[in-house]
């Protein structure tokens, strides 16, 4: 088992998701396409997580806020009754049992200690749903910061629960009322307001996306699942290692911090975007957001709306890593429509007492569409990180079922 401290220093040998190339590139994607003000700032942020992430001082602070706080390791819950219906060997990495109920709150801490060591005293976020405005919140109070959170105006109907539960943790919402109100106009939004407040403030993306070293930054954030898990499934599995390991992919924090730990072996890695949020599977090159990556987009290259039941993976892009890696054919990203996603959220209710998010119900509606088709061959292990928890789903499910 690798020690807490050493997380992610050894650049795998096949050169993949070890540290990105010179101007923070993953291949032909990345990058950092920001105003002026802004590149200088996301200099000093890289900077300074490279110390930091060098510094045993910084990485054991971290690790004793995930345990104490977050409540890691999360454990690898072998889901015995689904593996049986299914023919396989399936693990789920329950990161829906963390403080907060989802893997968000790794990233966030991380950012918000980054923070404090930059001698910040505000962070500044974007958030969709409000899964990485709650978990930006709670970093923010237990750390002694302030937090302004910037969400598009529909999205604050929607979901007026996690608005609620900022405003609780002392954030500040700010309503975005451009564009078409949701995560994309709020992310512009919360990157325009950075500009003017680069001295006191950091800007907390909640996912691999963005300008470096964010995409970089986030994914060492979030290693921690993928090293935890590797550990656990040594101990678990026979083979040591799963045949496949698969993730959910919105932004695709959660797959990245998973496949880093896996980036190294021969298990197959397989990210599950939304059928209408599929940035890997189907988009096209683009910038937004500061970095080269993948994007829906229309005919005209404009970017176009992403639609998914599961408000984490209603993002139009992927992480830049993400891009790579389909390049490379290191990992395959496939999709699965709303009403799969749905009939797996039951299915896991069902047979292992788990109500997961909708956003991990994609990806075990992957693995259960390929124990079914064969191309999970009977008797194969799989990984799956279970990204959180569905309670902030039941109205939608309601809605349906
Ligand atoms: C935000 C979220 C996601 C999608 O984000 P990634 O960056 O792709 O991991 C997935 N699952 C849950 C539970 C989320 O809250």
């Amino acid at each position: 088992m690798r020690d807490v401290l050493t997380w992610g220093e050894a650049a795998p040998p096949d050169g993949t998701m070890g540290v990105p190339g010179a101007r923070g590139r993953f291949g032909a994607y990345g990058g950092r396409y920001a105003p002026e003000s802004l590149v200088e700032a996301c200099r000093e942020v890289g900077e300074a997580f490279r110390e930091a992430w060098a510094d045993p001082g910084f990485r054991g602070a971290l690790a004793r806020l995930l345990a104490v706080h977050a409540g890691r390791p999360t454990p690898l819950t072998p889901a015995l009754r689904l593996s049986d219906e299914l023919g396989v060997r399936l693990c789920l990495k329950r990161e829906d049992l963390t403080h907060t109920g989802s893997h968000k709150i790794n990233n966030v801490l991380g950012q918000a200690l980054l923070a404090v060591r930059m001698g910040r005293r505000r962070l500044i976020a974007e958030t969709g749903a409000g899964q990485h405005g709650v978990a930006t919140a709670t970093a923010a109070a237990l750390l002694g910061l302030e937090a302004t959170v910037f969400m598009g105006e529909r999205d604050i109907e929607r979901q007026a629960l996690n608005v609620f539960r900022m405003r609780m943790l002392g954030a500040e919402v700010i309503p975005v009322t451009s564009g078409s109100r949701t995560l994309k106009d709020a992310t512009s939004e919360a990157m325009r307001a950075w500009v003017g407040a680069t001295g006191d403030s950091h800007y907390c993306i909640g996912s691999v996306v963005g300008p470096d070293p964010y995409p970089w930054m986030v994914r060492e954030f979030q290693r921690v699942i993928g090293d935890e898990a590797r550990a656990q499934c040594a101990a678990e599995l026979r083979t040591g290692v799963p045949d496949h390991v698969v993730a959910c992919v919105g932004g695709g924090s959660n797959a990245a911090g998973t496949f880093a730990g896996f980036a190294d072996t021969a298990a197959r890695l397989v990210g599950v975007e939304a059928e209408g949020g599929a940035g890997a599977a189907r988009g096209r090159l683009g910038v937004l957001h500061g970095c080269r990556s993948l994007f829906l987009q229309d005919g005209d290259g404009q970017i176009t709306q992403a639609h998914s039941i599961a408000p984490g993976l209603d993002y139009p892009g992927v992480g830049p890593e993400h891009a790579h890696l389909r390049d490379l054919g290191r990992a395959r990203y496939v999709t699965v429509t709303d009403d799969e996603a749905v009939a797996a959220a039951v299915r896991l209710a069902r047979t292992e007492g788990i109500l997961p998010a909708l956003e991990s119900a994609h990806a075990l509606a992957w693995v259960i569409r390929a124990a079914g088709d064969g191309e999970l061959p009977a008797g194969s292990t799989v990984l799956m990180t279970l990204s959180g928890r569905g309670d902030k789903d039941v109205s939608t499910l309601k809605e349906l079922l």
